[in-house]
């Protein structure tokens, strides 16, 4: 689950980390009060910033500075009225804007190869970290945290110090890093992305620069989240694709991929060999879906309108392994489903196990194409995907 950025820094601010004030406006008035109360507070500027769940806000004029509280109120207006990468605005932050003398990029995010929390740092902040490494991958320093103490300090001061921070700043730095790993544990967040990190003036202190988190980007690990109902709450159902809450409401894995072969399957093993094999008879899986153990007819009815409401779907490939599943019952939910869908799209069946017999004879007396090995269904499904018969 991906937080806007105006919870993630809630997020950090409870860590203890520097993030600037600011609030969330839904109207220009809003905006505007927010806005009048900043400015009396002494900021110079606003800045106005849309809360879409994409990258790039900056570069889609998501982001825009004020330098008064009638201009927030205009800029919050344009800003509400734009669609960011399809994501419709429907809330802005306004915050007090920093004067920015140099961006640094800081993320702590799930390293699978090394089964632990990674830190990486780039003294090219600011612009996207994809494009950092496909510019200039020399530029990202990397640390992998402890498994069980976090990042150690001498570890955040060598990725500071390699970034260039010194002093007081390093200080600020260790401290910042350290934060952020110890916010991806204790929130089981896969990433914690500050992008900027922004160096800005600090005549009070002794380096005469002050680190802070301008920008933040947070995302909590789905299976974890039942231990954290308060980070749930935040959940922005309104910024969800339908499909994957349709899926998530019904328990259904579904992961969605860009293929032409809808896999509706059991089970995550049986479902990651459904997509191997598919990819071996030359075929592209569309998704990867489990529809888990024990489901009923609804529940298989559901999968098959996931996998019908993406349009690149040619064929699909019923993979069914009956143990506490019953053949039947699967067998059922397809003719159910077919009775109500809006598209028809060719279907292979394979279910074997607990009541196979009677799955067959619904499926044979409905008309459906069946496999009985799992080869066998993988190469009828890239057929019937390619448009050849069945
Ligand atoms: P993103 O484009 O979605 O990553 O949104 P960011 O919050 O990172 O903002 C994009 C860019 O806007 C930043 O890299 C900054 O250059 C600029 N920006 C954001 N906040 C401020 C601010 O408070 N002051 C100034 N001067 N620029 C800002
Ligand atoms: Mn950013």
């Amino acid at each position: 689950m991906k937080l806007h950025e105006a919870e993630a820094r809630e997020l950090l601010r409870r860590a203890g980390l520097p993030v600037p004030d600011g609030e969330v406006a839904t109207t220009p008035a809003a905006a505007r009060a927010t806005a009048e109360r900043l400015f009396a507070s002494g900021a110079k500027q606003v800045v106005i910033k849309a809360q879409v769940l994409v990258g790039g806000r900056g570069k889609a004029g998501g982001v825009k500075l004020a330098a008064t509280a009638e201009e927030a109120e205009k800029i919050a207006a344009q800003i509400l009225a734009l669609t960011i990468k399809d994501l419709p605005v429907r809330r802005v932050l306004v915050a007090p804007a920093a004067e920015i003398l140099r961006e640094i990029y800081l993320s702590a995010l799930i390293d699978r190869s090394s089964r632990g929390i990674l830190l990486m740092a780039s003294a090219a902040g600011g612009m996207e970290i994809e494009e950092v490494a496909a510019k200039d991958p020399t530029a990202i320093i990397r640390e992998n945290a402890h498994p069980h103490a976090g990042l150690l300090p001498f570890q955040a001061r060598r990725l500071g110090l390699r970034i260039g921070a010194r002093g007081d700043l390093l200080k600020q730095f260790v401290a910042i890093a350290t934060g952020l790993v110890r916010v991806a544990r204790e929130s089981d967040a896969d990433l914690v992305e500050v992008n900027p990190l922004a160096v800005v003036p600090a005549p009070e202190l002794p380096g005469g620069e002050r680190l802070v988190c301008l920008d933040a980007k947070v995302t909590i690990d789905d299976s974890a989240l039942e231990r954290h109902p308060e980070l749930e709450a935040w959940r922005d159902e309104d910024s969800e694709d339908p499909i994957d809450r349709e899926a998530r409401e019904m328990g259904i894995a579904y992961i969605r991929l860009d293929g032409s072969i809808g896999c509706m399957v059991n089970g995550a093993g049986l479902a990651m060999t459904t997509l191997d094999l598919v990819t071996r008879a030359g075929g592209t899986p569309a998704n990867f879906l489990d529809i888990g153990g024990g489901a009923r007819a609804d529940k298989v009815a559901a999968a098959m309108r996931i996998i019908l409401a993406d349009k690149g779907v040619k064929a699909i490939l019923v993979n069914i392994f009956g143990g506490i599943t019953r053949g039947d019952e699967v067998a059922r939910g397809l003719i159910e489903a077919r009775g109500q869908q809006e598209r028809t799209v060719p279907m292979v069946v394979r279910i074997v196990g607990t009541n196979a017999k009677e799955a067959a004879e619904l499926l044979t007396a409905g008309g459906f194409a069946t496999a009985t090995s799992l080869d066998e269904a993988a190469e009828k499904a890239v057929a019937l995907a390619a448009g050849g018969a069945q």
